[in-house]
């Protein structure tokens, strides 16, 4: 398609968008009285209008039933993560029992690394991608002194070369066949939270499981934006969180993965009384006894208020399904895309890198943009003038049009507010 900067080829856009009703299924922050653009849905998603009545349902049967609302609720709050099996399944490419919802991101993490990263005395190693999200890089360093070895010698990291944004596959296989026999885990992530590249987890789990390893991933920016087959891939394991474009809300509940071949193999676990055999999890037995699936991992008592949100989303997006919204994905953010290049091309010393992967298998929802020629104060414009996105050292925006609820329209005054704050500030 060729595209057009102009306000009536935006709309235009938009009429013919398949997802276009469900812009009004979500909350936008206000800007002097008009929504804002939206760019950080990849941060924290917009809560979506039905969202406040499964959270008012649990306050509601917390006030009229208290304790018997384990039982007795609508949604009986004792197995309330069960409502979340098909759903998550369909959007993570899993089966209803390989999936589960607990805890949050990090914590998922740890505790799935428990069963997972199981290391011996020739194979320790763990292989990851440079610049993880700190959270995981954290979480790396203390689970490999917790076994007793040297970060240093221990995590591998994977490297860009030199003058390239982006991580080349063939450098992930040759690194996971380099460390070959010493290689106990991989632990990447599914989309890398800078560049917003998408890497082959297919390629990746193939490569890891022919070194002997276990595969993992940590889907904070894949869930809810890319097609993922996580049983298909033989993915062993997997967590995300659900506030980013899940659009759970704040510090909500994570989703995780355990490919049905460890669902009853003997794996050490940090156990607790949730994720015992669920026929007699009151009969307060001594010996735990796990549920062969993704519910064994479970730990605690269910945060069912936290868990409510995520229920309103995940249905919706079962309802959507990602085969539209990826297909209004690559469109909206090849748009975006156009609407830079149209206006750096206009402004003498200004360029707009793009350093995600240019080509759409390696890209999804993000733009992530190097704003050569310009500095913090235009990011400062675009947020003063309701353009929602964030920063990143040295000189990076990350812009985020999420399908579920950001129009081609956003996409046009963007780039008209975009031209503004380049111009004003030359002046
Ligand atoms: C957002 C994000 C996290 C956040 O972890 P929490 O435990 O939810 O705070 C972790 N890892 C990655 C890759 C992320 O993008």
């Amino acid at each position: 398609m060729t595209f057009q900067n102009t306000l009536d080829f935006a709309r235009q856009l938009d009429a013919q968008d398949e997802l276009k009703e469900y812009r009004n299924e979500f909350i936008f922050p206000q800007h002097n009285g008009k929504n804002v653009v939206y760019f950080t849905g990849n941060s924290l998603g917009l809560q979506p209008k039905r969202t406040k009545k499964y959270v008012d349902d649990i306050m509601n049967d917390w006030a009229n039933l208290a304790v018997e609302g384990h039982f007795y609720a609508e949604k009986p709050w004792w197995d309330y993560q069960e409502r979340f099996a098909q759903p998550l399944s369909k959007i993570v490419g899993a089966k209803p029992t390989e999936v589960t919802v607990m805890n949050t991101l990090t914590v998922n993490l740890h505790l799935l690394m428990v069963s997972f990263y199981k290391p011996e005395v020739k194979r320790y190693k763990i292989i990851c991608e440079e610049k993880a999200f700190p959270s995981d890089q954290y979480m790396f360093q203390s689970q490999v002194k917790f076994h007793g070895y040297d970060p240093k010698d221990a995590i591998v990291e994977i490297k860009r070369r030199e003058g390239e944004h982006n991580i080349r596959l063939e450098d992930i296989v040759a690194k996971i066949n380099e460390v070959g026999d010493e290689l106990a885990l991989v632990l990447f992530g599914g989309v890398n939270y800078y560049t917003g590249q998408v890497f082959d987890m297919k390629a990746i789990t193939e490569a890891g499981h022919k070194a002997g390893a276990i595969v993992g991933f940590d889907l904070a920016h894949a869930a809810g934006n890319i097609e993922l087959k996580l049983n298909e891939w033989n993915v062993d394991f997997a967590a995300w969180c659900s506030y980013k474009y899940m659009n759970s809300g704040p510090g909500n509940a994570s989703g995780c993965f355990v490919h049905e071949k460890h669902h009853y193999a003997d794996l050490n676990r940090f156990a607790g009384w949730w994720g015992h055999n669920k026929e007699r999890r009151f009969k307060m037995e001594p010996d735990f006894d796990p549920v062969h699936g993704a519910d064994g991992w479970q730990v605690s008592n269910l945060p069912v208020l936290s868990l409510a949100p995520y229920l309103a989303s995940a249905e919706m997006f079962a309802e959507v399904g990602m085969e539209k919204l990826i297909k209004k994905r690559d469109q909206i953010t090849s748009y975006l895309e156009f609407i830079l290049h149209e206006i750096d091309s206009q402004i003498p010393g200004t360029e707009f890198e793009i350093i995600t992967p240019e080509n759409q298998e390696e890209r999804a929802c993000q733009l992530s943009v190097f704003l050569h020629g310009q500095g913090r104060s235009l990011f400062d414009y675009l947020m003063s003038n309701g353009v929602i996105t964030d920063w990143r050292e040295p000189n990076v925006i990350r812009l985020a049009p999420v399908p579920f609820y950001t129009s081609y329209e956003d996409m046009y005054n963007f780039g008209q507010i975009l031209k503004e704050g380049i111009l004003n500030a030359s002046r």
